[in-house]
């Protein structure tokens, strides 16, 4: 018998899979990483793969990525909180946070690409509004992994990467298109057409469990964990992946209750703060001139996503619930004040999704959603590009296709495959 590393688990009915997989043959709850080892027993390793066992990849590497946790003086000292936890997963190595493209979704995009490499599978598409194409860009170059990218035309200014792009990146441009949707639906077709694995999004395990990684690293110097968790959301991804991870930390006998789940969003556009605090279904496609107009207003461009895997079983909705979590929105003034007193109270700048958290933060403080005294756990889930433009040339990807959504067909993509998908 050969033993697992790992096996999935649906949440919804139960039914177990060998990896990889991304749906339930029986449901269509999410399918959960079951890891053999129980135990929580961080390895003495300065990256994420100090819990390479909570991993779904057999292999791991020497990169420099993972979360920074530190416990907060300034900005602690300023709130009157007496246990604030900060978790900063972007760059910045005056802290020891080397993440190359400055954010977690770093902690995403390598795991992922080794955990599929290990099952056979030497290619992915994806679709991103920008952290992810920029973190799965150079983790597809450093581990000469092809991927193919599908980005909104809105998303290209900001892909940027701290190295020469190759062969290995081939970047697909949807001109006059600012829709991360549109830009999901054709990475499946161009999928399907060209045989291609999708890499999945919250779907994918590796990246969950990748993104867990800052709650474990919590963990290992706290022995404990958070009352609090705050972070800034689009997916939700990052929110279940924690409530996942603290399972396996309380199952282990670390801490003895979940963490409460504290996701914040970017006013005007708020559709899981919406649902959660009234009810409101999220229809992605109900009015999406309004949704897109309203996106266009947020300054943190990493949360608009109209299709957040919010009310499926084992989704953002049941990870809220099972925490008696709470949501915020944030507007772009708030969060843009949060920035400042971040970087005057702890000395680094952040990003805009940060700013967001951390405008949640404050008005959990105002509506006594925390006490003084409680643990908290701020999320920093990145920063924005200043501190590696200091330190790095950081170069711009070209695309291998440009076209407008409404022109991707079939045919469109087999005539541009060899451009797309040359040696795939
Ligand atoms: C993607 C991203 C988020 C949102 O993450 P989800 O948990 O997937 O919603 C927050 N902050 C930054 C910097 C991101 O890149």
């Amino acid at each position: 018998m050969i033993i697992q590393k790992f096996m999935l688990k649906c949440v919804g009915c139960g039914a177990m899979y060998g990896p990889p997989r991304l749906h339930c043959a029986e449901c269509d709850s999410l399918l959960r990483s079951q890891y053999a080892v129980t135990a929580f027993d961080p390895k003495d390793r300065s990256n994420l793969f100090a819990f390479q066992d909570w991993l779904p990849p057999t292999a791991s590497l020497d990169i420099p990525i993972g979360a920074t946790v530190y416990s907060s003086e300034g900005l602690a000292a300023k709130l009157g909180l007496s246990n604030l936890v900060v978790a900063f997963s972007g760059y910045a190595p005056e802290i020891r946070a080397g993440n190359p493209t400055g954010s977690f979704k770093d902690f995403e995009a390598a795991p992922s690409m080794l955990y599929y490499r290990e099952h056979g599978i030497g290619s992915l598409v994806l679709a991103s509004a920008g952290n992810t194409a920029r973190a799965f860009a150079y983790a597809a170059i450093q581990l000469d992994f092809p991927v193919i990218i599908v980005v909104p035309e809105r998303a290209m200014e900001r892909l940027w990467i701290p190295c020469e792009s190759t062969d290995a990146v081939r970047l697909v441009v949807l001109d006059g298109c600012d829709d991360y949707a549109a830009a999901i639906r054709i990475a499946g077709l161009i999928g399907r057409v060209l045989g291609i694995a999708n890499e999945g999004g919250a779907l994918n395990v590796a990246r969950r469990d990748g993104m867990s990684t800052a709650i474990l690293e919590y963990a290992r110097q706290m022995n404990a964990l958070p009352a609090h968790y705050f972070q800034a959301i689009g997916s939700g991804t990052g929110g279940i992946a924690v409530w996942e991870a603290s399972q396996r930390l309380l199952a282990a006998g670390i801490g003895n209750k979940l963490p409460k789940l504290h996701l914040s969003q970017n006013i005007p556009f708020t559709p899981i703060y919406d649902a959660w605090m009234f009810d409101k279904p999220i229809e992605p496609d109900v009015d999406v001139e309004g949704q897109l107009r309203r996106i266009d207003q947020i300054d943190a461009l990493v949360l608009a996503n109209r299709t957040p895997p919010y009310a499926v079983t084992g989704g953002v909705r049941d990870a809220l619930s099972s925490t008696d979590g709470h949501t915020y929105a944030v507007a772009n003034d708030e969060a843009l004040a949060a920035a400042q007193l971040f970087e005057e109270k702890e000395g680094l700048p952040i990003g805009p999704a940060a700013s967001v958290a951390t405008a949640s933060l404050l008005q959990a403080l105002a509506t006594d959603q925390i006490k003084a005294d409680d643990a908290v756990m701020l999320h920093i889930t990145g920063n924005n590009e200043t501190l590696l433009q200091r330190d790095f040339t950081l170069h711009k990807i070209e695309p291998v296709w440009r076209i407008r959504p409404e022109a991707v067909t079939e045919a469109a993509i087999h005539a541009v495959a060899n451009r797309i998908a040359p040696s795939l």
